[in-house]
């Protein structure tokens, strides 16, 4: 599949234009900077979108797939967490007037974009929507079980020795029980 990085305003005729394009692994770890945002792209990145002109404007309806390795912050495992994300953005020509446009748009669930030249640049949408979409403190299972905080192994993998009775000897109340007697 070709990759798109660009759309030119004129190739959008009246009755809109979808366009499909795939970014390689490496193409998509560049333009989201994945060395300076703490996770890494793991499979290519397909975009769907639906271009749409209203009057100078362009509407872009859009769903983007990819996968990305991140680590858990329960168990500091590595895992793949897949994205599908659906965003649909208002671009506006980046001159005057816009304004009006932004402000009436705010209360519709859009994001405002701007295109300059009569082309609009497709990464710094998907840039944009990675860093939305990415969660802040991933997951790698809805019931992750973490690390025991005694002796360090994932509990998702084996159970240890100590859990269910973490630390007793060392516990305060344990002590204070001592005291009493
Ligand atoms: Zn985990
Ligand atoms: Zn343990």
């Amino acid at each position: 599949m070709k990759q798109i990085f660009t759309i030119k305003l004129e190739s959008i005729p009246a009755e809109g234009l979808d366009i499909c394009s795939e970014w390689d692994t490496r193409v998509a770890a560049e333009i989201i900077q994945q060395d300076v945002c703490g996770f890494k792209i793991s499979s290519p990145l397909l975009l769907n979108l639906t271009f749409s002109l209203l009057a100078e404007k362009v509407i872009i309806e859009g769903n983007l797939k990819t996968s990305i390795e991140t680590t858990c912050v329960g168990c500091l495992s590595e895992f793949i967490q897949p994205l599908d994300i659906n965003f649909h953005y208002f671009l506006c020509p980046q001159s005057a007037a816009v304004f009006e446009a932004e402000k009436e748009l705010q209360e519709d669930d859009m994001e405002v974009g701007y295109y300059q030249g009569g082309v609009i640049e497709l990464q710094p949408f998907v840039r944009e929507q990675m860093y939305l979409a990415v969660p802040q403190n991933p997951h790698c299972r809805e019931d992750c079980l973490g690390l025991c905080p005694t002796c360090g192994t994932n509990l998702n993998k084996k159970n240890c020795r100590c859990s269910g009775a973490t630390n007793t000897t060392d516990s305060p109340f344990k002590v204070l029980q001592q005291l009493k007697k």
